[in-house]
């Protein structure tokens, strides 16, 4: 009798029927196209968008299982991963902006975003004003009657200002924008942006969410509208994560309230002993009692001020780079809300492009270290940051 299955070179190639397993954990498909049965459900997959699966560029079920799970932390009604935290930003402009559209940006921001709307302005024709983060009260005046969109973020690197989101949001509204955040340096689990009326949540998901220094990703969360815009945005330019990226996220989430909690109270604990040293003529934390929006940011922010926080050594800017670079604990490197903690340099760095007098109208001193608490041992932090500003004193 001959064998009614297919051959073993064919069988090779297809392997065996799936088996639905019970895995707990969500099983890495990685497989960028899937087989139908009949046209019929192959069309229904197509039509389903992110949560179909016919071609990993229109949806795949590693991603929309992640996807899902960061609807639910955000508690909005729908997510969408991206490869980086700037792919869902870019992405969340193009999807809302044509030529003549203005936008009305914070300042300072995320130095990929303010970039990124710069470059658009020659390239697309859209425009944007960047307006004060620290003078909420002057945004009003930017608004013209092309303004689609006010994007915002808070707390902003690396000052740590704060300003009020849901009077934001309400600004923005009232002149009939979208108004999308970047929540990346809270997290979801330290700001809920959509209940203090935000209509798009975006993350680089690379920060806190994934927090362990080994994926780039990125995330935008909103209503089913809104993220179905984003959808087919995505599906046209390609900016798709690849299944593994979307494991190691979920991975992540399983423990995040854990890492947040301790890089937080981390944060909290630095600042205040960092505020108390002799070498240390100022500390930017929104935690910080005399943190100008201390009050403001108790109300809006969840389990504690996040994981950032800012120093300025005294001796300016040779200081500040001696200080970053006899630490031992605390890694020198970009990033933030990584279970491990960093230092860096914004003069040299993140705020390079501006210059000292952009520097200076932004509000950061030369001598600013960032750092961005990790979930170690707090004396093993403390031990670190003392004989590294003690080394000063040669
Ligand atoms: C890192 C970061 C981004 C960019 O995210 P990528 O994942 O690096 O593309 C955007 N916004 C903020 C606040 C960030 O910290």
């Amino acid at each position: 009798m001959s064998d009614p299955r297919p051959s073993l070179e064919t069988r090779l190639v297809h392997g065996p029927e799936p088996e639905h397993t019970g895995a707990v954990s969500t099983p890495i498909v990685h497989s960028a196209t899937f087989s139908f049965d009949s046209l019929d459900a192959l069309l229904a997959a197509k039509a389903a968008g992110a949560a179909g699966a016919a071609y990993q560029r229109s949806g795949h079920p590693t991603v929309h299982a992640v996807e899902r799970r960061l609807a639910d932390l955000e508690g909005s009604e729908d997510a969408l991963l991206f490869p980086s935290g700037m792919a869902a930003i870019s992405t969340a402009f193009f999807a809302h902006l044509r030529s003549g559209d203005h936008v009305v940006c914070v300042d300072p921001c995320y130095g990929g975003t303010q970039h990124f709307l710069t470059w658009g302005r020659e390239r697309f024709g859209w425009d944007v004003t960047f307006v004060d983060a620290r003078q909420p009260d002057t945004w009003a005046s930017a608004f013209r009657a092309s303004t689609r969109v006010l994007h915002l973020e808070s707390p902003i690197n690396p000052t740590l200002t704060v300003f009020d989101i849901a009077a934001a949001a309400a600004l923005g509204h009232q002149h009939g924008c979208l108004v999308s955040i970047d929540n990346t340096i809270a997290s979801p689990l330290g700001q809920r942006p959509l209940e203090l009326g935000c209509d798009l949540s975006l993350y680089s998901a690379t920060k806190s969410i994934s927090g362990h220094s080994d994926v780039l990703a990125g995330a935008a969360m909103g209503s089913r509208a809104q993220i179905a815009r984003l959808y087919d945005l995505r599906t046209m330019l390609g900016p798709m994560p690849d299944p593994q990226t979307a494991w190691l996220i979920e991975r992540s989430l399983k423990t995040m309230t854990l890492r947040v909690r301790a890089a937080n109270a981390n944060a909290l604990e630095l600042a205040e002993r960092l505020r108390r040293h002799a070498r240390v003529a100022s500390v930017f934390y929104p935690g910080l009692r005399d943190h100008p929006q201390h009050a403001l940011a108790t109300r809006q922010m969840r389990l504690g001020y996040g994981p950032l926080l800012g120093f300025e050594v005294l001796g300016g800017a040779d200081a500040a780079r001696r200080v970053v670079e006899a630490l031992r604990v605390i890694k020198h490197g970009p990033s933030l809300g990584a279970v491990e903690s960093l230092s860096s340099l914004a003069a040299h760095t993140s705020h390079a492009m501006i210059g000292p007098e952009g520097r200076a109208r932004a509000g950061i001193p030369e001598g600013l270290v960032r750092l961005s608490a990790g979930i170690e041992t707090i004396d093993d932090l403390w031990t670190d940051l003392e004989q590294a500003l003690g080394a000063l004193a040669g």
